[in-house]
């Protein structure tokens, strides 16, 4: 298989204390897959700020002035939840061009070092690539509890989602030509790339504490 061109999809959400770390860090990781061939020189990432109201977008926009090339965004006029800026995020890449997408959190807590093990899933042949938690130490009981309750009545009426799935997730081009042909706009992409029918493989990664800042889900959201 040729070497892919790679795509990194961020959604932010009031997250001036981490973006730019992040950045800085996610562009490390494509510098050396460039530096190794495993993916072409002209990967990016593309972040979607989710209606921030503190500096995250004047951080971005200085980012994306030093690196035009590495790092590409758009922004909403308002907060329209996390798995609207993802969706943004895949249609965005999608127009700009790429052969894969992965889907990270802005803080930083799924491991960059396994972004390597969802592309070698890709060579050998996988459309999506789901990123599995190895556990929950780093939730509260709450959401552990709200998570566990979540998995149950989704498979109860169902709907099989992965567990410990979050959306760190590799998807093909192919799959974002499906995607598109959906005109649902409230997708739910954990459940929706599972069902799809394309071949997929899964990447198990540990779970770090977040980098900066504090969970942008509230209970109510939750
Ligand atoms: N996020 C977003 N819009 C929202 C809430 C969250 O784009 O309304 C982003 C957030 O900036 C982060 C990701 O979604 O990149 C996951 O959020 P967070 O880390 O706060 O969730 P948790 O890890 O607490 O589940
Ligand atoms: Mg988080």
């Amino acid at each position: 298989m040729q070497t892919p061109k790679l795509a990194l999809t961020i959604p932010c959400f009031n997250e001036e204390l981490c973006v730019e770390s992040t950045c800085t860090r996610l562009m490390e990781v494509l510098d050396d897959l460039i530096q190794r061939n495993i993916i072409t020189a002209d990967s990016y990432i593309y972040l979607v700020d989710d209606g921030s109201c503190d500096k995250t977008w004047d951080i971005i926009s200085d980012l994306h002035d030093k690196h035009p090339q590495k790092i590409k965004a758009q922004k909403f006029i308002k907060n329209f939840g996390n798995q609207k800026a993802l969706i943004a995020g895949l249609e965005g890449v999608r127009k700009i061009g790429c052969d894969c997408v992965i889907s990270i959190d802005a803080d930083l807590q799924q491991d960059e070092n396994s972004i390597e093990k969802f592309v070698k899933e890709y060579q050998n042949g996988n459309d999506i690539v789901l990123g599995i938690r190895n556990d929950r130490k780093t939730d509260s009981l709450f959401k552990k509890t709200t998570a566990l309750m979540f998995y149950k009545l989704m498979n109860l009426l169902g709907a099989k989602i992965p567990v410990n799935h979050s959306d760190f997730r590799l998807v093909s081009r192919k799959a974002l030509d499906v995607m598109s042909l959906y005109s649902e706009k409230a997708l739910f992409l954990r459940g929706f790339f599972h069902e799809l029918g394309l071949k997929t493989s899964y990447v198990k990664f540990d779970v770090k504490q977040r980098s900066a800042g504090c969970s942008k889900f509230n209970p109510a959201s939750l």
